[in-house]
Formats: structure tokens, C-alpha cells, sequence
């Protein structure tokens, strides 16, 4: 099996509550190598965060009871809210209780609030909200979570494209995203004397809820319809369509392990080719 090392291994993965999401993806694939996953997402909280749809706990229990039984592995849903610290402490307090360590942090959760705006015309409990969930939520659960990986290990934080190319009129997802870039880099500094490695990933166009919302979004803003935006992005994509949920996983499972030992503070572009840097 690849990444070997990865059985036996703890690993918590933010955001992983709907079957949809990129979260999910990486829960499936750390679970398949034999890891024992967390999914945390916000489970009890509203249905919907600026038109997207989130995770119930219904969704996260089912998801969890199906990952032990498809893997033979320990699988655990537990209620998080990136945006809330009283959370998050609840939430490292469960994974210290429960498993005593953590080996694996993936901090995936993400969300957009507001409309396409130009940054001068942004509404401003919009762009709080965005950066709070996209950034801050990186900042406080790394700061909560990061005393459990006592044995060394590696986290990996959802950056994306937007955070290295300007997209237009998503002002605040792409300071925030950029800014992740950032944190991940320091983390990688402050944290390799204590065996830990910190790295980005920064996904392209990947088919899930957030990914839909946003065309449609986009096809409402330019008057056109999702299938024609679908068809013009793909057009700036040299492999020439929309990535999958799976594929990001991929690359988690391997900045994961071992098999990346020598990685840490970069930024990795899995974009179909759509971002190419030097
Ligand atoms: P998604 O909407 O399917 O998943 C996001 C998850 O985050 C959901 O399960 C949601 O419940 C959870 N979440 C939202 N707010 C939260 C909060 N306050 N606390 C805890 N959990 C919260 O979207 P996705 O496309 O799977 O996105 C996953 C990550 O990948 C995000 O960070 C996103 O920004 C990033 N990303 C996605 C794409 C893409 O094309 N889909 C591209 C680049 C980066």
C-alpha cells in the first residue's frame, strides 16, 4: 500500500462533513491508507453559509460510521466552528481525551460570504466573515492542536490558486488565501525543530458545493449561464477540465507521510496546469 507509514497515524481533518466536499475526499483516502480520522465540521450549526450549503451532524455521524467500517479504522465526527475558540478548545480537548496525540492536521474548513464585489464596494461583515473563517480559523486551530502532535508530523492548510492569482471581485477569499500562504510558511519555520512539517496546497477549479455556488454566482454577475462559465474556465485550464475532490486528496495523503520528509513550507499548485510558476 503507498504511504505505509500512514496506518496507525491520527489524523484530523477540518471541514470533512459533507460526502461533496474536498474534506471528505481527504478523510476517505487517510482512512484508506489506514489512518484513524476526525471529521470536524460545524455539524449542529445553521444550514447554509453565505449560499453554500454546510455539514450536518447527521451527515458527519454517517460519514464517520461509514469511513470505520469501509477501512476498519477509527473514525470520529466531532462538532467544530473555526470561527469560535470556545470550539475549538472543546474540540482539541475530545482528540486529546480520546486519542492523547495528533499526527495529522488538515485544516480544509473554508467558506465565502457576500456578493462579487470590487474591494472598494465590499461589504465589510462580508469580508470580516471570510478572512475570520478562511484565515483565522487556520490560526486557531494550529495554535489549538499543534501541543497534541507531541511525535512530530504534518499539517497541511487549504490554501488556493486565489491565493497566488488575483480573481476578480473576491477580494476577501483571496487576501485570506494568500495570507495562508504566509502562516503556513512561518509554522514550517517556527515548527521543524519540533519535527513537524507545514505545507500548502493550493487547488485550481475542483467540482464541489463551493465550487457550483460560485459559477453560479459568477453566471448571475456576468449575465450568463453556469454551463457557459464551466466551458470559459475550462478554456484556461491546459488539461482542459474541472479537477476532483479525489485528486486533492492525493496530494494530501502524500504531503501526509513520509513519503514528503524532506517538504515543508511550500505552496503546491494543483491546478490542471491553470497556474504554472517558476
Ligand atoms: P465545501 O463547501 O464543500 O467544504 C467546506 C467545508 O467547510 C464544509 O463542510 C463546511 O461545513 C465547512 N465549514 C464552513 N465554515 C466552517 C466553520 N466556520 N467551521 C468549521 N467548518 C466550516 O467546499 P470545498 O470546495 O470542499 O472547500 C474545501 C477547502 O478547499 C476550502 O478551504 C476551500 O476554500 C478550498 N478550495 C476549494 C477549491 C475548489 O475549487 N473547490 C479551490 C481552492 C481551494
Amino acid at each position: 500500500m503507498p504511504y505505509e507509514d500512514l496506518k496507525g497515524k491520527i489524523a484530523l481533518i477540518t471541514g470533512a462533513g459533507k460526502r461533496t466536499g474536498i474534506g471528505y475526499a481527504i478523510a476517505e483516502k487517510l482512512a484508506a491508507c489506514g489512518s484513524d480520522v476526525v471529521i470536524a465540521d460545524l455539524g449542529g450549526g445553521p444550514a447554509e453559509a453565505g449560499g453554500v450549503r454546510l455539514a450536518t451532524g447527521t451527515e458527519m455521524d454517517e460519514i464517520a460510521a461509514a469511513l470505520a467500517e469501509r477501512h476498519a479504522v477509527t473514525a470520529l465526527a466531532l462538532p467544530l466552528d473555526v470561527t469560535d475558540r470556545g470550539s475549538v478548545a472543546d474540540l482539541a480537548g475530545r482528540v486529546k481525551e480520546r486519542f492523547g496525540r495528533l499526527d495529522v492536521l488538515v485544516n480544509n474548513a473554508g467558506a465565502f460570504f457576500g456578493v462579487p464585489s470590487t474591494i472598494h464596494q465590499y461589504d465589510e461583515e462580508a469580508w470580516l466573515k471570510t478572512i475570520d473563517v478562511n484565515l483565522h480559523g487556520v490560526f486557531r486551530v494550529s495554535q489549538a492542536l499543534v501541543p497534541l502532535m507531541t511525535g512530530g508530523g504534518s499539517i497541511i492548510n487549504t490554501s488556493s490558486r486565489a491565493g497566488k492569482f488575483p480573481p476578480l471581485f473576491n477580494g476577501a477569499y483571496a487576501t485570506a488565501k494568500a495570507a495562508v500562504i504566509m502562516l503556513t510558511k512561518v509554522m514550517a519555520k517556527e515548527l521543524a525543530g519540533q519535527g513537524l512539517r507545514v505545507n500548502a496546497i493550493c487547488p485550481g477549479q475542483i467540482m464541489t458545493d463551493l465550487e457550483k455556488w460560485r459559477f453560479e454566482r459568477e453566471a448571475a454577475f456576468f449575465q450568463t449561464t453556469v454551463e457557459e462559465r464551466i466551458k470559459e474556465m475550462c478554456k484556461t485550464i491546459p488539461l482542459g477540465r474541472i479537477g476532483r475532490p479525489a485528486e486533492v486528496a492525493e496530494l494530501v495523503a502524500f504531503l501526509a507521510s513520509s513519503a514528503s520528509s524532506y517538504m515543508t513550507g511550500q505552496a503546491v499548485n494543483l491546478t490542471g496546469g491553470q497556474l504554472m510558476e517558476l
